[in-house]
């Protein structure tokens, strides 16, 4: 997406529900047969979406809106669905995933398929873009020595894949729409431009769990959705060249799939997202949190994301197994994963949590051996152990075992998915959860 676009994509965000954060906006919306128009109060009228646009942009609106807040007007659901369905028509907005990546002296094959084939495009810095259509449904790219080969022709700068029928697969697994092999910083990096809306649907695939209810699901694609929007704008100033990875670095991503449930919350949401001072937020969330209490955590800087500074607890997972567990491992492979940490903690004669945080997440533990003693941090200790859910846990040594037990599966920040699930069952509604774990977001709507 250009730069200018995602200027304007800002610009045109709507206001969809009144908080207490929000200025509200005295525009009402009303429609007739043949176009849909915003009659202001003041007797300001905007008679299509064009008027709009141009609107959003002009000085003489601009200054009406309180320095932080963006456009917000006072719209209901049915009228807005009209103006977004119209505005829908003319763009839509995209993701670049990172599928795969290769440095550039190293040799990678990535394997293209589309049941109608490809639309080749070659975007060279001297000679321009050049585009031509391949007929074959298959394009096999290859780099070797920081060349890049297109079918074993070389190419020199950008490929863009665009398959004719919307879809395309990279080696095996089937994505919605285009694909882009780019060189950047020394390395080749393989990126899948995908609309929106479709990749919330695939996202929801993974990040989501099977059989959860319509609600429950509409939650985690409104909290999906704010959370890739923010990527998207966070990666236009630094200058990534992709918005997101495929993995849980960010938002575990594996293409597109056919299940009914997903593409329902999906379209009941579409565009939705939850906004902080006219902006999309870093909508985090993890699998159980536990009750941990967010803002007293002590290793994260809540003033970048003040909603997800959340004061009060959620007791919603507390019948989730992942809310209290217990791991133990012997004492001989105990020590033998601390090796990779430190070679000389060789039989482990005791093991101390001896500091943790407000939220009561481990900073550090104390590891004594025979001669000496080490201070590990607790971070570090938690990646090493697979098994080890969460920062939240206590340790200690039980004749040959090492015993942990602990709360919550995750970062313990943002939305607890096992928590939405219950309050579903307890009747709140998607925008109740949502309200409920990022305090001070309120909900928007992109067009
Ligand atoms: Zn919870």
């Amino acid at each position: 997406m250009s730069a200018g676009k995602i200027d304007f994509f800002l610009m045109c965000i709507l206001f969809l529900s009144n908080t207490t954060q929000a200025t509200r906006w005295p525009w009402s919306i009303v429609s007739d047969t043949k176009n849909n128009f915003l009659v202001s109060k003041k007797k300001y009228t905007i008679r299509s979406i064009t008027s709009l646009k141009k609107s959003c942009t002009s000085d003489r609106v601009r200054h009406l809106f309180p320095e932080k807040s963006l456009f917000q007007i006072t719209l209901t659901e049915k009228s807005l669905e009209d103006v977004l369905a119209h505005a829908r028509r003319k763009k839509s907005i995209k993701v670049h995933v990172l599928l795969a990546q290769a440095d550039e002296k190293t040799s990678m094959e990535w394997r293209f398929a589309s049941p109608q084939g490809f639309i080749l495009q070659v975007a060279d810095e001297h000679s321009g873009c050049s585009k031509k259509t391949i007929k074959m449904p298959a394009v096999i790219i290859k780099t070797k020595s920081g060349v890049l080969l297109c079918n074993g022709k070389r190419v020199k700068g950008a490929l863009k894949l665009r398959s004719v029928c919307g879809y395309g697969e990279c080696n095996g697994t089937a994505y919605d729409g285009d694909f882009f092999i780019v060189l950047h910083k020394e390395k080749f990096l393989c990126i899948n431009q995908v609309d929106l809306e479709d990749y919330i649907a695939a996202v929801l695939r993974t990040e989501s769990w099977p059989g959860w209810p319509l609600e429950v699901n509409k939650v985690f694609a409104i909290a999906c959705r704010s959370y890739v929007m923010f990527k998207v704008l966070e990666a236009k100033r630094s200058g990534r060249k992709y918005h997101v990875k495929n993995t849980n670095a960010h938002q575990t991503y594996r293409g597109r799939h056919d299940v009914p449930m997903l593409k329902m919350a999906v379209a009941q949401t579409r565009g939705m997202v939850l906004g902080f001072e006219g902006k999309p937020i870093l909508a985090m969330f993890d699998c159980c949190c536990g009750g941990v209490v967010p803002a007293h955590i002590a290793d994260f800087d809540f003033n970048k994301a003040p909603y997800l500074a959340r004061t009060y607890a959620c007791t919603h997972c507390e019948q989730s197994s992942l809310y209290s567990w217990q791991v133990s491992y012997e004492h001989t492979i105990f020590e033998t994963l601390l090796e990779q940490y430190k070679q000389d903690i060789v039989r482990l004669s005791d093991i101390h949590v001896t500091k943790k945080d407000k939220a009561g997440l481990v900073t550090h533990v104390r590891l004594k051996g025979p001669k000496h003693t080490t201070i590990i941090p607790g971070k570090k200790l938690y990646s090493l152990l697979k098994e080890v859910k969460s920062f939240h846990f206590d340790v200690h040594k039980k004749s040959n075992k090492i015993v942990f037990t602990g709360r919550g599966f995750g970062h313990h920040i943002g939305l607890c998915q096992w928590g939405a699930r219950q309050m579903v069952r307890d009747g709140w509604d998607y925008k109740s959860i949502l309200r409920f774990y990022y305090p001070g977001a309120y909900f928007m709507h992109l067009i």
